[in-house]
């Protein structure tokens, strides 16, 4: 079996097979190897329509051989140990790969041990999280008859940071068409907003307000019961106060942190996320965990033949395939200019991403935006008659559910500009 190669990439999830099949459409002669150990690759994206009954999951799931270009090779195994000074990777079935270039793309795994008493509660009863089985959270909506619907998320980053609100819109739509009496449904988030741009936060609370959603800022979940249905919440608030005895200007920050307990009928949970474990034990990580990059580039900050990007990443953006959409260009530019011993200088991520923030059956609101959390909607939506993407349209729901996944197969996984 072959050990060498020009350029090896883990993960063969969005932004591996995306990267490589970009590589393959500028150059057929690159020698490329994918290292993956998963037998099937999942449109994740469309988990938030299966969770809501608007979706069939089997259509979400491809197998990774029909997607892995053709003129790369695929490994069917999982990198356990990087020696980076060495360019070589070592592997599960204790292989040794080595590579010119690297590009890390393993994704993020989810750790339900930060949330005590997660584990034991998930998919059983009426815990479910559209992060593990879509599939469960719909019978968990389905069998809701009334009570406390609460939603959350933890404190951790996450995939999509709009998909556990974007399911509580949904459910909250689907209790009120089935006239489910008494449903209380509390959205409760770490986060001081409802989101961080303001155009799409002030369309969001007229649509909390519709749902007549409870919405609890600053409540961070750390413990579930699930015998007797209760979460734990750490509630924090900042108060500001003038310390009249020093300077009569300054202010003082305080933290007031209370626990709530939440009695739930029903809880949708987005688990707390890291790294891979061999990512968090490697020297690639900066002191947070995620794969140390530099923000504009996406090369290594250390070790320059080594580019990372998608969910492992260390980019202060929304982690999303839409983001890697944008991400894929610069580093299969540089890796191409390095190639041809040229400098990596491509620095042009400024840190899009969006969110299609779908707020009920047959409506959507599309958050796009930068590092610096500027609201950057896609002129090519004009094609769809479409200037205030920040409001709900019916149209971008037919986006989410039709247009985006069929682009996402026959596109952007063939490399092909979208
Ligand atoms: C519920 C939900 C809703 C979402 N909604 C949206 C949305 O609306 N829009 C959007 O753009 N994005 C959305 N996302 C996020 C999007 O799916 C992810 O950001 C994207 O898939 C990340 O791509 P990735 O390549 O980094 O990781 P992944 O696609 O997760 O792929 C990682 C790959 O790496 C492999 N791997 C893991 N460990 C190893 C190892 N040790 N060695 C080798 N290979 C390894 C895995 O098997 C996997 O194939 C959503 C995600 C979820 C869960």
């Amino acid at each position: 079996m072959k050990t060498q190669y020009q350029i090896a990439i883990i993960g063969g999830g969005t932004a591996g097979i995306m990267t490589a099949s970009q590589l393959l459409n500028k150059d057929r002669s690159l020698d490329i190897v994918i290292i993956d150990p998963a037998d099937t690759h999942y449109y994740q994206p469309a988990w938030t329509l299966v969770g809501a009954g608007t979706y069939d999951f089997d259509k979400t799931a491809r197998p990774m051989k029909d997607l892995i270009p053709h003129g790369v090779d695929w490994i069917k195994d999982a990198v356990t140990e990087f020696l980076p000074y060495e360019n070589k990777i070592k592997t599960h079935k204790e292989r040794t790969i080595t590579y010119n270039y690297l590009i890390v793309a393993p994704g993020l795994v989810n750790d339900l041990s930060l949330i005590e008493g997660l584990e034991e509660a998930i998919d059983k009863g009426t815990v479910c999280s559209n992060y593990i089985d879509p599939k469960y959270t719909w019978q968990c909506i389905k069998n809701f008859k009334g009570g406390n619907a609460v939603f959350t998320q933890p404190t951790t980053p996450i995939k999509c940071g709009g998909a556990p609100q974007k399911i509580m819109y949904l459910a909250a739509h689907y209790f009120s068409k089935n006239k489910i009496k008494n449903a209380n449904v509390v959205f409760a988030t770490p986060g001081t907003v409802i989101f961080g741009i303001k155009q799409i936060a002030d369309t969001l609370m007229k649509v909390i307000q519709r749902y007549n959603v409870d919405f609890r800022p600053q409540y961070s979940p750390v413990k579930i019961d699930s015998k007797n249905k209760i979460i734990h919440f750490k509630r924090t608030s900042v108060q500001k106060s003038i310390r009249p005895s020093l300077n009569s200007n300054d202010e003082e920050n305080h933290e007031d942190v209370s626990m709530v307990e939440m009695p739930f009928d029903f809880l949708h949970l987005a688990p707390p996320q890291t790294a891979p474990q061999f990512i968090k034990e490697s020297i690639l990580v900066n002191e947070d965990g995620w794969l140390d990059v530099d923000i504009h580039s996406l090369q290594h900050k250390k070790f320059t033949n080594i580019f990372g990007l998608g969910d492992v990443a260390a980019l202060p953006t929304a982690k999303t395939g839409a983001a890697i959409r944008k991400q894929v260009p610069v580093v299969v530019d540089n890796i191409i200019k390095m190639i041809r011993g040229q400098e990596a200088n491509n620095r042009t991520y400024q840190g899009y991403s969006s969110c299609p923030l779908v707020t009920g059956y047959g409506k959507m609101v599309l958050a796009e935006f930068n590092y610096k959390n500027e609201f950057t909607p896609d002129p090519k939506l004009k094609m769809m008659m479409i200037s205030d993407s920040y409001r709900e349209h019916w149209r971008l729901w037919i986006l989410k559910k039709y247009i985006l996944p069929y682009l996402y197969w026959n596109k952007m996984m063939k490399g092909k500009d979208v």
